[in-house]
């Protein structure tokens, strides 16, 4: 069985003062056995985050680089981010491969980085609202996975994300049904394509439009191991959707 994985990417959000808000609803919140929770605050508040949160909750950044160091202005390397206890890094959200025209094959590249560096990666893949409309999510989704399996061979600290870009930030969520769909389509191809033990142990988890209200029944789909979540993990809905496997 898979422990249940809840995600919160804050994204470009917060402030000195919402961070320590966060911090602390995050520290009073008791997480339930067998749910891991890993939340992504901005680069610049990562450190101060992993300095002040509890340790059972994991901190990952929203992106990484595919070197170590070097002059790459602008950049962080998942090297950097061990070195500051950080575990985990968002790779691929649609955000980035959109509005920072990051390719199938760069995400591949810098999952299978951050892997070797030994950061965990939570990797985005999802299908745009056109995508879906032509009858082309199953293609698009295994395309993006394909990408990453291409360079990535231990999938242990690997979770995917998937998100239909039409649900992120839309009030639009999935239905348990649209979802669990896509999620038992992804899962058959890693058993057809990289082993069926890494599609029995593989997180799918889903994002999009995730809200205590709904989260329950996502949770229920027999291939949605979690949640990452955006809007939601800026206040204490967030604790909600952390025991919706409840
Ligand atoms: P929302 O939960 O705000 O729709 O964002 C989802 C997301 O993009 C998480 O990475």
């Amino acid at each position: 069985t898979r422990n249940f994985f809840i995600g919160g990417n804050w994204k470009m959000n917060g402030s000195v003062s919402l961070v320590k808000t966060l911090v602390d609803m995050l520290n009073g919140a008791s997480v339930p056995a067998g749910t891991e929770v890993v939340v992504a605050p901005p680069a610049i508040y990562v450190d101060r985050v992993r300095q002040t949160l509890k340790k059972e909750i994991g901190v990952a950044a929203q992106n990484s680089y595919v070197k170590a160091s070097g002059a790459y202005t602008g950049e962080i390397s998942p090297e950097q981010l061990k070195d500051l206890g950080i575990d985990w890094v968002i790779l691929g959200h649609s955000e980035r491969r959109e509005y920072f025209k990051e390719s199938d094959e760069f995400v591949g590249e810098k999952t299978a980085h951050a892997l070797n560096a030994g950061v965990s990666v939570i990797a985005c893949i999802g299908e745009k609202l056109e995508e879906r409309e032509s009858g082309e999510t199953s293609a698009v989704v295994t395309r993006q996975l394909k990408a990453i399996a291409d360079k990535v061979s231990d999938w242990t600290n690997v979770v995917v994300a998937y998100e239909p870009v039409w649900a992120i930030g839309t009030g639009k969520v999935a239905t348990p049904e649209q979802a669990e769909e896509v999620h038992a389509t992804l899962r058959k191809w890693l058993q057809d394509n990289v082993s069926q033990e890494v599609a029995d142990k593989t997180r799918i988890i889903y994002g999009g439009s995730v809200k205590g209200s709904n989260s329950a029944e996502l949770a229920k789909k027999e291939n949605i191991d979690g949640f990452l979540v955006g809007g939601a993990s800026l206040n204490n809905d967030f604790l909600t959707i952390c025991v919706a496997q409840q």
